[in-house]
């Protein structure tokens, strides 16, 4: 029995593969999940293969492929560039996916998955311009405009995470060094890790974003002046988004994004630095959670409305 047209999305991580498969209106028909054999590029492909093949079982059937992946094709060289799962750099991942699969497959960057799925279904439904934002171990963007990712010339519109925190103040200066080569990026101040790193530094205790949120919940000093800091840099960086992109909605998503606390004061932090007399913007949490990245994969081949 051959169901209705579907769509399958693939969420290529660093420790995990998610796979998805969806109806047209963006119904859940069946999902799968592996772990990512990170070191070994042929069974990277093998695991992609096989959880495709599996939900095309299960469902009876062809779908669409859409996969996410850290980093990009660089449209220089036709090869994996960026991706901190760096088996993956140098690679022909699309092509040989495509091979392996024998179809057409969608490659984008996971940051721009995350945004898509927010723009076409999420938080970001119904506005004409959606800035997603990842704050996790890295901090990543992606830029949706009448649902369509914008990748750019070079395919990193978005990469916000490496561009310098704007307005630094003398004692964040010039911030510290990033893997990128540059010092003071947005992620070596944002990101979970970061985020980690300067509460240890105010606190000399050890403990990830949840732990924080917890102890600035329960009354913690250290904790609540670590998320207030880490609140007005984030307010910072997205006004800066706001003065370059000025989007409709800024869709907020990874590990950070779950802490109630940064949300509180963020849009009125945001407008005080913003190049204008008030802002509009929207700045919202995430609806699809950790489901972002194989839903947005998914809609590579178009939206609800649209079909494939
Ligand atoms: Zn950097």
């Amino acid at each position: 029995m051959t169901r209705e047209p579907f769509r399958i999305g693939v969420d290529l991580g660093g420790t995990k593969t998610e796979a998805i498969a969806m109806g047209p209106m963006g119904e859940t028909l069946a999902r799968r999940r592996a772990p990512t054999p990170a070191h070994d590029y042929a069974a990277v492909l093998a695991t992609i293969g096989g959880l495709v093949l599996d939900l095309e079982r299960e469902i009876g059937g062809r779908g669409s492929v859409g996969v996410g992946t850290p980093g990009v094709i660089s449209p220089r060289t036709g090869l994996v560039k960026n991706s901190n799962t760096t088996g993956l750099n140098g690679r022909p991942l699309d092509k040989d996916l495509e091979a392996l699969l024998e179809r057409p497959v969608r490659l984008e960057n996971d940051a721009n998955c995350f945004a898509l799925s927010e723009a076409v279904d999420g938080a970001g439904a119904g506005a004409r311009s959606v800035f997603g934002v990842i704050l996790g171990t890295g901090v990543g963007g992606g830029i949706v405009v009448d649902g369509e990712v914008l990748q750019g010339v070079n395919k990193v519109a978005g990469e916000w995470g490496h561009t310098p925190l704007p307005w630094m103040t003398p004692d964040e200066f010039p911030g510290r060094l990033c893997y990128c080569g540059h010092y003071g990026c947005v992620e070596t101040f944002l990101s979970g890790p970061a985020l980690a790193f300067d509460y240890g530094q105010r606190s000399g205790a050890q403990a990830n974003g949840e732990e924080i949120a917890a102890r600035a919940a329960a009354g913690e000093a250290a904790a609540r002046h670590a998320l207030e800091v880490y609140r007005d840099r984030l307010s910072r960086a997205l006004a800066g988004i706001v003065n370059l992109l000025d989007p409709d909605v800024i869709v907020l998503g990874g590990g950070v994004s779950n802490i109630d606390f940064i949300y509180e004061g963020l849009r009125d932090l945001v407008e005080k630095q913003a190049f204008s007399d008030a802002i509009d913007t929207r700045i919202l949490r995430n609806v699809h959670g950790d489901s972002g990245g194989v839903r947005g994969a998914a809609w590579l081949w178009g939206g609800p409305d649209r079909g494939s």
